[in-house]
């Protein structure tokens, strides 16, 4: 295929640029500062509701103390009133049936006073614990979305000089190397490849010494194409 010096150039920025845009795309397909800012908004997801359930859980525990509070007072009462009775009756058996009543209120009234104060604690420790403040993460998940946007343009940017490349390249090319590269990309996914010492970089295949002494010999103004795959193939030349 007829294929100038100039033609060559504009073939070798063609598919420079291309192979450029492609990596560009990957890069921008996965950026790691996009990945960062998943990670902080699913953990502000999660701090959030830790926060639901440890208020859900506070509550309950409040509601305990409100109960047992409530619980002690009465057997502090009972208390009360049965040593008053005691104080001033007489009857043996009536007596008898007071301090057995005593003797179970104080035994209840310590149980009480014990839970009493383990809810309290409970309570306490669920009321410091709001530690995990999800609105803590507001600034950092701006700043991790400023980094995307930040990278996103800057790769966006590469990617629209690169483009520019292309088009310039595609207008300057012959009508017949521009139609063969884009019957490659077409049919194989990439429309030439340099040949690297004995290996086709757009197959892989090493060539035989043959194949590379037909190849090495083609006039400077035609172009070659891989014995393997048909690709055009640009091949360094020290006379250029
Ligand atoms: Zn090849």
């Amino acid at each position: 295929m007829h294929c100038s010096t100039d033609d060559r150039r504009q073939l070798e920025t063609l598919l420079a640029s291309n192979q450029e845009l492609s990596v560009l795309q990957a890069r921008l397909d996965t950026l790691d500062e996009r990945e960062k800012l998943e990670q902080l908004k699913a953990e502000q997801i999660k701090a959030r509701n830790e926060q639901v359930r440890n208020r859900a859980a506070g509550n309950e525990h409040r509601t305990d103390v409100f109960r047992l509070r409530q619980e002690v007072a009465k057997l502090k009462e009972r208390e009360r009133d049965n040593r008053a009775t005691l104080s001033t009756a007489t009857d043996r058996e009536q007596r008898r049936d007071l301090k057995h009543d005593l003797t179970t209120t104080l035994a209840k009234l310590e149980d009480f006073e014990d839970r009493l104060e383990r809810a309290i604690h409970t309570a306490e420790f669920f009321d410091g614990n709001e530690s995990e403040q999800p609105d803590a993460y507001q600034a950092t998940i701006r700043e991790a979305e400023e980094n995307v946007q930040r990278a996103e343009n800057a790769l966006r940017a590469d990617m629209d000089a690169a483009a520019a490349r292309v088009q310039a390249a595609r207008e300057q090319l012959n009508d017949e190397v521009l139609a063969a590269y884009d019957r490659g990309v077409e049919e194989q996914g990439i429309g030439a490849a340099w040949l690297k010492g004995r290996m086709c970089q757009g197959c892989f295949m090493e060539l035989d010494p043959a194949s590379l002494r037909s190849i090495h010999h083609t006039a400077s103004h035609q172009l070659p194409r891989c014995p393997e795959c048909n690709v055009l193939l640009l091949v360094y030349r020290e006379d250029e």
